[in-house]
């Protein structure tokens, strides 16, 4: 489910809401923005004043009055050009300077194979969501995720121009039916006293080994070396759950969401479709008593996409569930109950320093979460991220989408009852001579 579209005009206005670092008074904070805006405008000054221009002349030219190298220096230029083909973002960067040099850098490398204007006007309107937060003091997203989210927007306008996985990327967000197999080896590489042993795979199958370690080293309490020579060994079963996030709407799904994985392909989507072997509706539930039901885990993970401390990026199948207000195991009626608005995902790291007390949070039935620091008083704020972000919510424009499903389904069904009806009366008709 989206969110409401961010118009340009929301971004400028003054009211607009703003990342932690754009309202924080602290010195690293100003000092970053003042970075920023000073990259932004080497970068706009870098640019070629007209297209013709020849490049190696050009960079020539910037490299020596930067003191930089051709490729630092191509950089800025690269990052001038693409702004200039992106006006609104532009004034908003010029306006706010709260992308760093790495964001924009992304940014103008995703955009630049890019010839349709009408596409990269798409892309732009998508950035200016990308680069804007929904509440005050959320923090920005980084490069990685930056650059996920361009891959699968470039995918939806322009397939063949969708960004390269970054190299070593644990999200690899294309995962085809056809990639799979190419280039996969194992190798061993003797050293003095341990051997190593290293494989390169397909990121499906990366993703399911991973996936078969880990439950295995769960069940048998051990590491993830030894749950591989149980694996070679034959000497434990287990059964490991992958979960596929589909929306209902479309009949074939196109596209799917593994967590682990993100968005994968329609190729892909289709070849894991094959292997489903139960589907399930989710929803909000409360479940007794303090463990979460597995329903519960697979919908939080997938709400949340990633672990909720603001900016971190863990992804969700890797996090505890861990219960907002605590669990009150003398009195469970009190509060704290394990029910989905009370559950959220936190990597190990953010789990132990909620438990620590260093940080408060606090979760809004639409899902949005403010984290306080009891040292210094900071507050920051997280969105839902997962495929199922939003899902809980409940506003004026979802009761409308929901009402007119309901009402499509009844006249379909309306419709189809009408037709069989009159079906069985010619046949009837026919039998009877008529
Ligand atoms: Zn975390």
């Amino acid at each position: 489910m989206r969110h409401k579209t961010i118009t340009y005009e929301d971004t400028l206005a003054d009211s607009a809401p703003r990342f932690h670092h754009e309202l924080s008074e602290e010195a690293p904070a100003k000092l970053g923005i003042q970075r920023n805006r000073v990259e932004l405008e080497l970068a706009l000054a870098c640019a070629p004043s007209s297209p013709t221009e020849d490049v190696e002349d050009h960079v020539s030219h910037v490299s020596a009055a930067l003191g930089m190298s051709r490729a630092r220096a191509m950089q800025y230029v690269d990052i001038g050009i693409q702004l200039n083909r992106m006006p609104k973002l532009c004034q908003l960067l010029t306006q706010r300077a709260h992308l760093p040099f790495l964001h924009m850098r992304t940014i103008a490398d995703a955009v630049l194979p890019l010839q349709n204007a009408d596409t990269v006007a798409e892309i732009e309107q998508r950035l200016l969501e990308f680069v804007s937060p929904r509440r005050n003091n959320e923090v920005l997203r980084g490069v990685r995720s930056l650059h996920h989210f361009l891959q699968n927007v470039i995918e939806e306008f322009a397939p063949l121009l969708r960004p390269r996985d970054i190299p070593g990327d644990s999200v690899p967000a294309i995962t085809t039916a056809a990639t799979e197999k190419i280039g996969e080896h194992i190798g061993f590489s003797s050293g003095d006293a341990l051997t190593e042993v290293y494989m390169e795979l397909a990121p499906e199958r990366a993703h399911e080994f991973e996936l078969i370690l880990d439950e295995i080293a769960a069940d048998q309490d051990c590491t993830k070396v030894e749950a591989l020579t149980h694996l070679m060994h034959g000497t434990v079963e287990v059964t490991a759950t992958l979960n596929l996030y589909c929306p209902l709407t479309e009949e074939k799904p196109q596209k799917a969401w593994i967590g682990g994985l993100g968005w994968i392909n329609r190729i892909a989507t289709a070849s894991w479709l094959d292997r489903v072997s139960s589907v399930r509706l989710m929803a909000d539930e409360t479940v007794e008593g303090y463990t979460p039901s597995e329903r519960q885990r697979t919908f939080v993970q997938g709400r949340d996409g990633t672990c909720r401390f603001p900016g971190c990026e863990v992804e969700a199948t890797k996090c505890d569930l861990d219960h907002i207000e605590p669990y009150n195991h003398e009195d469970p009626e009190s509060g704290g109950a394990s029910s989905t608005h009370n559950l959220h995902c936190l990597c190990r790291k953010h789990h132990n320093l909620k438990t620590s007390g260093l940080w408060n949070v606090a979760r809004e039935i639409d899902g949005t979460e403010y984290w306080t620091s009891t040292k210094s008083g900071t507050t920051l704020v997280s969105q839902e991220s997962g495929p199922m972000a939003g899902h809980g919510r409940y506003s004026y424009e979802i009761r409308r989408v929901r009402k007119g499903q309901t009402l499509r389904e009844y006249n379909q069904r309306r419709h189809e009852l009408l037709h069989e009806s009159r079906v069985l009366v010619e046949q009837a008709r026919a039998e009877c001579g008529f």
